[in-house]
């Protein structure tokens, strides 16, 4: 079976990106979230094991050297990692994963797995960010200050992803991260056998070592 892809999708906060991978997972078929594990607090609502694994340090370290991890990165000095088997669950069944990550994991999957797809959300302008940032938050100033310099980092190397969105419109926004999903599964690597299925012929004979 051919295996699903990886999609990384990362914006810095206040960019919509929880509401649009949402989105996403209902509107597109074999899709699939990869679960992250966490040492941040659970907040109201979030459920363990739906939102994230919830673990504390010592089960985070643990993890860490027994290589359970694809990537992990600390974001606001809590800990946060991708396991590569609830990835691998995914994948090998040929379905598509989404991971919703920062941009220190984006850049650890992209040297880990090549063909992992990377796409950025953006704000539409620095205002709206601000503005954004401002209104999630009940937080003081200095701490939404902070957040938004955090967020300039971020935005900066979404530059080196390889799609990006920008989100000044959400129904727009999701509608352009599907195109990206849909356009990656007609890549040939993802659509050779139905050329196989056509003309009868097995991997090899199509490669050229055929006669006829
Ligand atoms: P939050 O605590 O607000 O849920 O997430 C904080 C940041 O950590 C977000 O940018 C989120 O995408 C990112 N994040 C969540 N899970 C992971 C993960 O497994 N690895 C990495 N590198 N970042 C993650």
């Amino acid at each position: 079976m051919t295996r699903g892809d990886i999609f990384v999708i990362s914006a810095p906060s206040g960019s919509g990106k929880t509401t649009i991978c949402r989105a996403l997972l209902s509107r597109v078929e074999g899709l699939s979230l990869s679960v992250s594990c966490t040492t941040r607090e659970r907040k109201p609502g979030e459920r363990d094991g739906v939102d994230y694994y919830f673990v504390d340090e010592e089960k985070f370290g643990n993890m860490l050297d027994s290589n359970e991890f694809l990537e992990t990165a600390s974001v606001y000095g809590r800990r946060y990692g991708t396991s590569r088997s609830a990835v691998e669950a995914i994948v090998s069944k040929g379905l598509d994963a989404v991971l919703e990550i920062d941009v220190q994991g984006g850049a650890s999957v992209k040297a880990a797995v090549p063909g992992a797809v990377r796409i950025g959300i953006l704000p539409p302008d620095g205002e709206t960010l601000r503005a954004r940032l401002t209104a999630r938050d009940r937080d003081s100033r200095q701490e939404i200050e902070k957040r938004l310099a955090a967020a300039r980092l971020e935005i900066r190397e979404l530059g080196n992803y390889d799609y990006l969105v920008v989100n000044d419109d959400l129904e727009t926004a999701v509608r352009k991260v599907e195109w990206i999903v849909r356009a990656r599964r007609l890549r040939r690597e993802r659509t050779m056998d139905a050329i196989d299925r056509i003309l009868g012929k097995k991997g090899e004979e199509r490669d050229g070592s055929s006669n006829g």
